[in-house]
């Protein structure tokens, strides 16, 4: 054969090479993004069961409620004895078994009412069934259009403002008292708000009970927001967000739970800008926006949209993971095609490819490990280090500390600067702890405004040293947002760890010693060691 035609045969199965790559190529992202969709899909499915349970659950106490105001029964033998209660305007009673119930107006004790709070006391038997099998309920309570309301599980005395917090609520006012006399039946389900009890973001699904066409009250049951996110396992999917008709973010994966935020402000940058896409998805549709691949479904049991995200790092890390020999086999051909005098040059050209493809894998990889906001290890990412640094700690019999660092009222921060003044703040304060601690010491975030540092081979004398280095320089630094100027100090708590601790533990430990720094009065560092000397000789 000609050397002509040698060269055209190479030339032309090496094009045939790239063909096949790109055919290959396309065929495997295709099946990627498919299985993105499938996982999206299998976690709202999981999703939809929770809701639809909660819809069946509403639906049968809404049917038994209607059903005894349509028998003729006898009320049992309840005492309600309200008083008068001045501090706080509200009427309370305790019933046989010492549970509150209590009511903005005054109660008559008529017959009607009476049979009223005789309902709301076998409804609270039902909610204490209901709470076995479903812990992400907050609250389950009867809310009385008479004005009376009651609550499972019991909560303390002190805590009744949070009657009148309930017909506060938008949802209820509009459910309650809203509506004139039609009759409606049905589970409705409110915008997501704050538990005005506790620290988290809830969501409140009710449904009326009627005596023949009058509204009685209404049955409600409150989930934590956090539930939804629980589901969502380690797989293609990098966000996700569930979102209200007011376009509230109900729950989404990559951020603490802590706020009522917009789902425009949640989104990373890029998808921001093209925030019009949203508005023209269709269930089911994927749309690929910059890097990004977004899904969408719409909530058949509840008025909520959700969209999942997912990017072409992660796409195209779990492509090649899974065609490692289809690439393996291709580099080999094309190392083969290229002739006997080229051979060494692509072989190390092709080793070089393979090393880039890995070093893109562990990145990928890492990225998972990071936190979006502020490139600081996620939860999952800092356990997973401090266990392989536990690890080598047993292996060489070596000592760690760890600190956990809470921003001193920063709810009060963002309320004066803005949520994402906050977190252009957040960015900041991790670079400044960054710069100030050693190379081998690792920076987490543990939640919301909470950061840990492991610092490896260090005693807790250092340890101390270390975390008062830190509360300085953040004491010392300015920070600046659109020509502001702006300050945060930081309380932090110390720890040991070594091989005798969990890492739990000494995560609580130093949690501990923080908590302790904030109630003598924050921006200090407290040792745990140091309050548990003190603790010691207190009680001598
Ligand atoms: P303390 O001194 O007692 O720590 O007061 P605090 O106000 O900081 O109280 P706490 O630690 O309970 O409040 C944490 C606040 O941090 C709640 C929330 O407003 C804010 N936060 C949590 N995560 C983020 C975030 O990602 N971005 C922004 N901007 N704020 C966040
Ligand atoms: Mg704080
Ligand atoms: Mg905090």
């Amino acid at each position: 054969m000609g050397k002509f035609w040698g060269k055209f045969l190479r030339s032309t199965a090496v094009i045939c090479l790239l063909i096949i790559f790109a055919v290959n190529y396309r065929f495997e992202m295709k099946k990627t993004i498919d299985r993105f969709k499938k996982q999206s899909d299998e976690n709202y499915y999981a999703m939809e069961k929770d809701v639809s349970a909660v819809n069946e659950l509403l639906n049968i106490l809404e049917t038994s409620g209607n059903m005894y105001y349509k028998k003729n029964s006898n009320i049992g033998n309840h005492n309600f004895d309200f008083r008068y209660r001045s501090k706080d305007d509200i009427y309370v009673s305790t019933d046989d078994s010492h549970r509150l119930i209590a009511g903005v107006n005054k109660i008559s004790s008529n017959w009607a009412v009476k049979k009223e709070l005789d309902m709301s006391e076998i409804l609270s038997e039902s909610y204490k069934n209901i709470s076995k099998v479903m812990p992400d309920i907050a609250y389950m309570y009867y809310a009385s259009k008479e004005g009376f309301v009651n609550i499972y599980p019991e909560i303390s005395k002190d805590s009744y403002p949070f009657l009148r917090n309930i017909y506060r609520l938008d949802f209820v006012k509009k459910e309650l008292f809203g509506k004139g006399n039609k009759k409606e039946e049905g589970v409705s389900w409110s915008d997501v708000y704050k538990d005005p009890l506790g620290d988290e973001l809830l969501i409140t699904a009710g449904a009326p009970i009627y005596d023949s066409n009058t509204l009685k009250g209404m049955i409600t049951l409150s989930l934590k927001s956090n539930f939804f996110i629980k589901k969502i396992d380690n797989n293609l999917i990098t966000d996700f967000f569930i979102v209200d008709q007011k376009g509230n973010v109900i729950s989404q994966m990559s951020h603490g739970n802590e706020e009522v935020t917009s789902f425009y402000d949640r989104l990373p940058k890029k998808l921001y800008d093209k925030r019009y896409k949203f508005s023209d998805m269709k269930p089911c549709d994927i749309e690929k926006i910059g890097k990004y691949y977004v899904y969408y479904e719409q909530c058949n049991s509840a008025p909520w949209r959700v969209y999942y995200v997912t990017d072409m790092v992660k796409l195209n890390a779990e492509l090649l993971r899974g065609n490692v020999v289809f690439i393996s086999i291709w580099l080999i051909s094309l190392v083969f095609l290229y002739g006997a005098s080229r051979r060494k040059a692509v072989v190390e050209d092709s080793q070089q490819t393979i090393e880039k493809l890995q070093v893109m894998l562990r990145k990928s990889d890492r990225e998972v490990e990071k936190d979006f906001l502020t490139g600081a290890y996620n939860r999952k990412g800092f356990t997973k280090i401090a266990s392989s640094e536990l690890d080598r700690m047993r292996r060489y019999d070596l000592d760690a500390c760890v600190i956990m660092m809470d921003i001193d009222h920063f709810k009060k921060f963002n309320d004066t600067y803005g949520h994402a003044c906050g977190d252009f703040v957040l960015k900041s304060f991790v670079r400044t702890v960054v710069k100030n601690v050693r190379l081998s010491d690792i920076v987490g975030r543990w939640g919301g405004e909470e950061f840990l540092v492991l610092l490896p081979e260090t005693d807790y004398k250092g340890a101390l040293l270390a975390a008062e280095k830190i509360r300085k320089m953040v004491e010392r630094e300015v920070f600046y947002y659109h020509k502001q100027s702006l300050k945060i100090t930081v309380t932090l708590g110390v720890a040991t760890l070594n091989v005798r601790k969990t890492l739990e533990k000494s995560v609580e430990e130093a949690d501990e010693a923080m908590y302790s720094g904030k109630e003598t009065g924050r921006n200090r560092v407290v040792g745990y060691q140091d309050i548990m000397s003190k603790d010691i000789k207190w009680k001598k």
